[in-house]
């Protein structure tokens, strides 16, 4: 189970609302993909929803569970982000393992999950590997596998991709629409790239200083979008 929704939900900084007023349903299963230019909120919203940010007004509900006041740890979701910082001194292995090991889970179990995931991820080959025997793209598959032997309800993806090269933005956009298939969880994505959104979201919520300007599926957006704005980000003709 991994549905989500906001209601109403607010943020303020201060006197700065950065998040105006958000109502959103994501389902079960669902790939929805958060855009919009910098600084509109999307990376706010996303740690609101992983409780890293304080929600200041409405309600997060998981399941339909009320978890806005919830500590991130508790609320079953896992965060990955463009920096994947991994242990330099530990295996592939080791670092895949390591949040199960800390919540006491018993090696049989840390195995038989870190080897799921790296059988998802292809990192077979690289298990007994330090990170920097990696290249980019192999060490943000191990950032994604720490996240996936959590089993968690739902995937919070910040600008994953953002920090490879153009090449391997491509190659790894394929890998995580594969992953979205194989493990049919929950998974927001924030991209400021218009390709990676179309491709990869069942449907894209486009943020406009935070606002939701349109919600749809990227087909409705491109023929259909609500205004100006949604064109020009989605690069259809207005
Ligand atoms: P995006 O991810 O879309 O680029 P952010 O969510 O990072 O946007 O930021 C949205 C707005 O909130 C920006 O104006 C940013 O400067 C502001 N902001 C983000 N975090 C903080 C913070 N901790 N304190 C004050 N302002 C913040
Ligand atoms: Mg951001």
């Amino acid at each position: 189970m991994g549905s989500i929704s906001l209601q109403s939900v607010e943020k303020w900084f201060g006197d700065l609302q950065v998040i105006k007023g958000i109502d959103l349903d994501i389902h079960d299963g669902e790939f929805i993909v958060f855009v919009g230019p910098s600084g509109c909120g999307k990376s706010t919203l996303l740690r609101m929803i992983g409780g890293l940010e304080e929600t200041s007004r409405g309600k997060l509900l998981l399941d339909g569970k009320d978890v806005t006041d919830q500590p991130p740890h508790q609320r079953g979701l896992s965060m990955v982000f463009q920096s994947y910082a991994l242990y330099p001194h530990m295996s592939v292995r080791d670092n895949m393992g390591f949040s199960l090991k800390t919540a006491g889970a018993p090696k049989s179990e840390i195995d038989d999950k870190v080897n799921n995931a790296a059988a998802i991820l292809k990192l077979e080959p690289y298990l007994d590997r330090r990170p920097k025997a990696l290249s980019g793209g192999q060490r943000q598959r191990v950032a994604i596998g720490r996240s996936i032997v959590r089993d968690p309800t739902a995937f919070l993806f910040d600008e994953p991709l953002s920090n490879l090269d153009a090449a391997l933005r491509v190659e790894m956009r394929y890998e995580i629409a594969k992953l979205h298939r194989a493990l049919k969880a929950t998974m927001i994505y924030v991209t400021h790239d218009q390709v990676e959104a179309m491709t990869l979201a069942d449907r894209i919520v486009v943020l406009e200083f935070g606002t939701i300007a349109q919600v749809g599926t990227p087909k409705e957006l491109y023929e259909r979008p609500a205004n100006l704005f949604v064109a020009q980000f989605i690069g259809s003709p207005a």
